[in-house]
C-alpha cells in the first residue's frame, strides 16, 4: 500500500540535505526540545498507539502497553537525561609522546539518516532508532513498513504534529517506494527486517559507501538440559513464543533438549498453556493474529507438516494460529530452514551439551540464544564456544528491555546494535581529534622527525 505523501525521494532529501546544512540539529538545546516534544508525543498519543497496533496486529492493549510504549518512553526518557553527557567530547588517554598535547574524541551527526521499519513492532522499531538519531543530531527520514499500514498512517501523521517538519520527515511505502528512496544518497541507513531484504538493502547502500545497521532476524535456539526448573522454563519460553503471536525477532525458534526434558516440557507446556489460554485459544484477547494471507498461509503449510504435541488450531478468516508445540523435528525438515516467525515452537532432539552446541554452530549465527540450566560450567560452555547477536541465560527476549546492553546482530543476524547509549554511539560519527601544542618545548621534543634524517636522531 502507497500512500507516501507529496515529495519525491529526491525532494524529501533535498529538504532534510538543506535542513542539516543550517547546523540546527548541531544544537543541543534543539535535539533536547526534540526529544522532549517526541516523549509528549507517546504520552498524548497512547490510546491511539493501542488502537493502530490492535488494527494491524489486534495486540492486547498490556501487550503494546509494555512491549512497545514503555520500552519507547523509558529509552527515550534515558535518552533526555543523558544527552548532555554523551554529547561532551571523551578524552581518550594519550601515549608518553603526547604528553603536552591533548586528544579529543568528537561524537558529530553523520547528516541525514535513513531508517527503515519492520512491522512486527512497528512502532518500537522505527521509534526507537528515531530518538538516538535526533539525540546524535541527524536529519532523518523514517519508512515505516506498510505491511502494517495503520501504524505507518499513524506515524506519517503525528510526526509531522510534533517534531521539526525539514529535519525528521516520514515517507511511507513499500519495496518499490523504498528502492526509490534507496537511490538517494544517505550518510547513514538503519534498517530492521529480513537478511534477504537487508543485503539488498546494504547493496544500495554500498553505491554510495553510506554505514549501515543491519538489524535482521533469524533462528534462535532455546537450550533445556535437565538441572532447569521446568515450570518457570515453561513459562518463560511460553511467554518469549506468545508475544505478539511468534511475530518477534527474538522469538525462541526452537528447543534443544534431550527426550527425558522433553517429556517434562510438553507436560508443563500442557498447564501453561491452559493458564495462558484459560479456555478456548482463540477466544484469548491476549493472544494476537498473524499480520497477513501470506504468512498465515506459510505458517499453517509449516504446520501441516509436523507431529503437533500441543495446540495446532488454526483459523484463515481470523489468520489465528494457537500456540503450538511440535515434536519429532529433524535438522533439515522445511520448519529448521528458515526463521519461523510464527507461534510455532519446534523441539529437536539432542543428546547432551555439546550435541546442541554442535547443531547450534552448523548454522547461521543467531540473533539471540537461550540457555536454560542451573550447571555454569555448561552455560558457560554455550557462552564461550557460540556465537550470537546476544543471550538470555535463563529466560527470554528480557534482554531487549536493559538499556545498558547492546541489541543487535552478528553474522546473518545483522550487523551494528543499538538501545540507549548504544543508539546514540551507532548515529555518531566518531571523530578522534589530536590538539597539539605549538610551544617551543613541544617542538623541540618533535625535531626529531624533520630531515636531515641521522641515526643520532633515531636514537633520540
Ligand atoms: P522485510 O525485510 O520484509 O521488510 C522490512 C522493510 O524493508 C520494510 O519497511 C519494507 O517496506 C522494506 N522492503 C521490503 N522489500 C524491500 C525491497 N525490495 N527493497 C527495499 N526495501 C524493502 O521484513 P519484515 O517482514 O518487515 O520483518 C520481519 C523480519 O524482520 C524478520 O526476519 C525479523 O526477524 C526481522 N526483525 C528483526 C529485528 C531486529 O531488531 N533484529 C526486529 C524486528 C524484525
Amino acid at each position: 500500500m502507497a500512500f507516501k505523501g507529496t515529495k519525491s525521494p529526491t525532494q524529501v532529501v533535498e529538504v532534510a540535505r538543506a535542513a542539516f546544512q543550517t547546523g540546527t540539529t548541531k544544537d543541543v538545546k534543539f535535539r533536547e526540545k526534540q526529544l522532549r516534544s517526541l516523549l509528549r508525543m507517546y504520552s498524548e498519543n497512547k490510546t491511539r498507539m493501542i488502537e493502530v497496533l490492535a488494527e494491524d496486529l489486534r495486540k492486547s492493549r498490556q501487550e503494546v502497553e509494555i512491549l512497545e510504549i514503555e520500552l519507547l518512553t523509558y529509552d527515550l526518557k534515558h535518552t533526555i537525561n543523558s544527552l548532555h553527557e554523551w554529547v561532551k567530547p571523551e578524552r581518550p588517554p594519550r601515549s608518553f609522546a603526547n604528553w603536552l598535547d591533548k586528544t579529543y574524541l568528537y561524537s558529530e551527526p553523520y547528516g541525514v539518516v535513513l531508517i527503515i521499519g519492520a512491522w512486527n513492532y512497528p512502532l518500537l522499531l522505527t521509534l526507537m532508532p528515531l530518538a538516538g538519531a535526533i539525540a546524535a543530531g541527524n536529519c532523518v527520514v523514517i519508512k515505516p513498513s506498510e505491511v502494517t499500514p495503520a501504524s505507518a498512517k499513524f506515524m506519517q501523521e503525528i510526526i509531522p504534529k510534533y517534531l521539526d517538519n525539514e529535519c525528521y520527515q516520514v515517507y511511507t511505502g513499500g519495496a518499490p517506494e523504498t528502492t526509490e528512496l534507496l537511490q538517494e544518497k544517505f550518510d547513514y541507513i538503519f534498517f530492521t527486517g529480513s537478511t534477504h531484504i537487508g543485503k539488498i538493502v546494504h547493496a544500495a547502500a554500498n553505491k554510495f559507501l553510506t554505514p549501515t545497521t543491519l538489524e535482521l532476524g533469524g533462528k534462535s535456539p532455546v537450550y533445556i538440559d535437565n538441572t532447569a526448573n521446568i515450570d518457570v522454563v515453561a513459562h518463560r519460553v511460553l511467554w518469549g513464543k506468545w508475544i505478539n503471536s511468534g511475530q518477534t525477532c527474538i522469538a525462541p525458534d526452537y528447543i534443544l533438549c534431550n527426550k527425558e526434558v522433553e517429556a517434562k516440557f510438553l507436560k508443563a507446556a500442557d498447564n501453561v498453556l491452559k493458564e495462558f489460554y484459560k479456555t478456548n485459544p482463540k477466544d484469548s484477547p491476549d493472544f494476537c493474529r498473524i499480520v497477513n494471507d501470506k504468512h498465515f498461509q506459510r505458517l499453517s503449510g509449516l504446520l501441516k507438516g509436523c507431529q503437533i504435541a500441543l495446540g495446532g488450531e488454526t483459523d484463515a478468516k481470523e489468520r489465528f494460529i494457537g500456540l503450538s508445540v511440535v515434536v519429532d523435528v529433524q535438522a533439515n525438515d522445511p520448519i529448521m530452514e528458515d526463521e519461523i516467525f510464527g507461534p510455532i515452537l519446534p523441539i529437536v532432539n539432542v543428546t547432551n551439551a555439546y550435541d546442541a552446541l554442535n547443531f547450534i554452530n552448523k548454522r547461521d549465527k543467531p540473533l539471540a540464544l537461550y540457555i536454560f540450566s542451573n550447571n555454569k560450567r555448561d552455560v558457560d560452555l554455550f557462552l564461550e564456544n557460540t556465537s550470537s547477536g546476544g543471550v538470555c541465560v535463563n529466560d527470554t527476549a528480557m534482554h531487549f528491555g536493559v538499556g545498558s546492553l547492546p541489541f543487535g546482530g552478528v553474522g546473518a543476524s545483522g550487523m551494528g546494535a543499538y538501545h540507549g547509549k548504544y543508539t546514540f554511539d551507532t548515529f555518531s560519527h566518531k571523530k578522534g581529534c589530536l590538539y597539539k601544542n605549538l610551544g617551543i618545548i613541544g617542538e623541540t621534543l618533535a625535531s626529531s622527525r624533520y630531515p636531515p634524517y641521522s641515526q643520532a636522531k633515531c636514537n633520540a
